[in-house]
């Protein structure tokens, strides 16, 4: 599972605090050294770790805390809350065109699950919201990314606007748009080219496809096993894009967890759903508070 690692040692490093009557200085720096070595090796983005740490020290010794009655639960509070602030704090909807169709274009490097949380993203979309979907097949290079969608759209019935991988993807996008408009779908996810890199040619073509389809949200789908690389995806992606937020998959698997803590505080975009399984409905809004919970038991 995800997060084991990490879990296991902020629980034990917690659990010390928990019980104590009285709290020195000396005891919250100690708790904190054990707290910043468990974020460090769950590969949490170093400048992230220092931040947290400064800040859950700086709440911590403050002199309400210290002579409290019960210190170390509130210092338990004070880590937990933090870790919540880190992840996002709220949870963040999606945002809903006024005129329809809402458009959202889906980004990412190759293998992230782009295409699959796309297929996820419109089946939670039509039975949460009540949209009619249409997905559009705009990676045209990946051999079989078509061809995967076209299935996806069949699995959950849900219709799939192609043209072959012969037309560029700024015309699919353009038709695309036209036909959502005609056929009164009010909801339109585009799939658009991922590369095993971050190049000129993606980017410039991903900037052309966000000029022509005006999308109210840009959802970076990033793999939270690839850890630190995630947050560099991330960060690229959105110098370059503007994503308007982060679809962070495979949260399923033993990931350590510092893709999750990162991306909010490095990149300021934050995340909106996590993938937790290949499943197509194994899609959930991410909730920070939630999620702390979770790691810290
Ligand atoms: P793309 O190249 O980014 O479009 O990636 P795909 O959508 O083809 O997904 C790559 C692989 O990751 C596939 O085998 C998916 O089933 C798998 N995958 C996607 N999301 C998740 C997830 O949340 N959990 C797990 N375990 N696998 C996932």
């Amino acid at each position: 599972m995800a997060f084991e690692g990490l879990s296991e040692r902020l629980q034990a490093s917690l659990a010390k605090m928990r019980g104590k009557g009285k709290i020195s200085e000396a005891d919250v720096k100690e708790m904190m050294r054990e707290v910043r070595l468990a974020l460090l090796e769950a590969d949490v983005n170093f400048k992230v770790v220092k931040q947290f740490v400064n800040d859950v020290k700086e709440r911590a010794i403050g002199q309400d805390v210290m002579k409290s009655l019960t210190p170390g639960q509130q210092v338990v509070k004070i880590v937990h809350d933090e870790l919540t602030t880190l992840m996002g704090s709220d949870v963040v909807p999606i945002t809903f065109s006024q005129k329809p169709p809402t458009v959202v274009m889906m980004v990412g490097l190759q293998g992230a699950g782009k295409t699959t949380t796309t297929g996820k993203l419109a089946n939670l979309i039509r039975k949460k919201h009540n949209r009619s979907p249409l997905l559009v097949a705009a990676d045209i290079y990946r051999p079989a990314a078509i061809k995967q969608l076209e299935t996806l759209g069949k699995q959950l019935d849900l219709p799939v606007f192609s043209l072959g991988d012969q037309v560029t993807p700024e015309e699919i996008v353009t038709q695309a748009l036209e036909y959502a408009k005609t056929n009164h779908h009010d909801f339109v996810l585009i799939d658009t080219a991922g590369r095993l890199h971050i190049d000129e040619t993606l980017m410039g073509e991903l900037e052309n496809v966000k000029t022509i389809a005006k999308p109210n949200e840009i959802f970076l789908v990033v793999d939270a096993m690839t850890g630190q690389d995630a947050v560099n995806v991330a960060d690229s992606f959105n110098d370059l894009l503007g994503i308007t937020g982060v679809v962070l998959t495979k949260l399923d698997g033993d990931t350590r967890g510092g893709a999750a803590l990162s991306i909010k505080a490095v990149t300021g975009a934050p995340i909106k759903f996590v993938g937790l399984g290949e499943k197509l409905d194994a899609l959930e809004p991410f909730h920070p508070e939630r999620m702390a919970s979770r790691i810290l038991g």
